[in-house]
């Protein structure tokens, strides 16, 4: 099969991926196999491929919000039909026995694996999982559409709730990418008032069309003080305006998986009176099944930029520089 494949690790502008042959993966008894019709991109592959985070074996497919049709399954796979379309997500595997994964905690497990980093991704034209971690897709998406909840609104979405963020709230967005301009959809459904502080121009614009209450560079120029904020920019300067931004009491939420150093932070500037900083790590499924529940029930459109397999490194590069309205989708076949 075709897949853009990374045989070490590189900054993206030297293309780092290369589109070559790779051999089609084989189902275990639990997984089945998919042909792969979209997968998105997000932030994290950057950061496999960069050399951010450590990867453990090479050469490696990258790709972890993957949308396709079943057309294998393993031998103990009960949960679908070969032709169901299904989404394969950044979570792929937990123990399910150690302390996390008993207590419903299982995005904390030592052991958990993930998709395009662990495991190939969907990178590629063929791709696998285990039945139990992937998701049915709603109808009233298409493949494009879809493939940005796998990550970017699983893991906003996680964000979201543990934002705290209650009815009538005013909640703050600190960087507007993929996951931000889903969860913003969201969070308006759900009638919260939502403030969005973005170095981007493209993605001002963005938020301002989907309803943000206000729109701006600097949180410094935040007209109230806010109940909680969520920071999605990959950028540890942001932390302390996020918490000089939210009232007493209020939440701060990072949502990545990488940021880079936090400055030194004063108590009593920015986390006296009750304020609290929280990370998110991944997702539990409940979160995911959450999610698309949520996706079904509204009209929750990400916006998508499609590139096909052989243009990844491009993809990345824009995303990389901030070029990209919402979510770059790889448009497989
Ligand atoms: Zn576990
Ligand atoms: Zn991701």
């Amino acid at each position: 099969m075709k897949a853009a494949i990374l045989k070490n690790q590189q900054l993206i502008e030297t293309r780092p991926l290369q589109l070559g042959e790779f051999p089609k993966p084989k189902p275990q008894p639990d997984e089945v196999l998919i042909r792969v019709s979209a997968c998105g991109v997000c932030r994290t592959d950057l950061h496999i491929i960069e050399g951010d985070l450590p990867v453990t074996h090479f050469p490696l497919v990258p790709g972890h919000q993957i949308v396709g049709k079943i057309v294998e399954s393993g031998s103990s796979c009960v949960r679908f039909k070969i032709g169901d379309r299904i989404g394969i997500p950044w979570l792929r595997k937990v123990c399910g026995t150690c302390p996390y994964c008993v207590n419903g905690r299982e995005n904390l497990c030592d052991s958990s694996q993930y998709t395009g980093y662990h495991a190939n991704g969907g990178y590629a034209e063929f791709a696998t999982v285990p039945e139990d971690f992937a998701y049915p897709i709603p109808e009233n998406l298409t493949d494009e559409q879809a493939a940005p909840l796998l990550c970017a609104g699983i893991i906003g979405y996680r964000a979201f709730k543990k934002s705290s963020s209650h009815l009538g709230g005013k909640l703050g967005i600190f960087g507007f990418g993929s996951s931000a301009h889903i969860i913003i959809q969201i969070a308006l459904h759900k009638e919260r008032e939502v403030f969005v502080i973005s170095r981007g121009e493209k993605h001002r614009k963005l938020a301002e069309e989907l309803g943000a209450r206000w729109v701006g560079r600097s949180a410094e120029l935040l007209p109230v003080k806010l109940d909680s904020a969520i920071v999605f920019a990959p950028a540890g300067e942001v932390v302390p305006a996020a918490l000089k931004s939210v009232d007493k009491g209020g939440t701060v939420v990072l949502a990545g998986i990488h940021l880079t150093d936090i400055p030194a932070l004063s108590y009593e500037e920015h986390l006296f009176h009750e304020k609290k900083l929280v990370s998110v790590e991944s997702n539990t499924r409940q979160d995911g099944n959450e999610l698309f529940q949520e996706a079904a029930g509204i009209k929750l459109i990400p916006y998508t930029t499609s590139f096909p397999l052989s243009e990844a490194n491009e993809a990345l590069i824009k995303l990389k520089q901030d070029e990209i309205t919402g979510t770059a989708v790889l448009k497989i076949q």
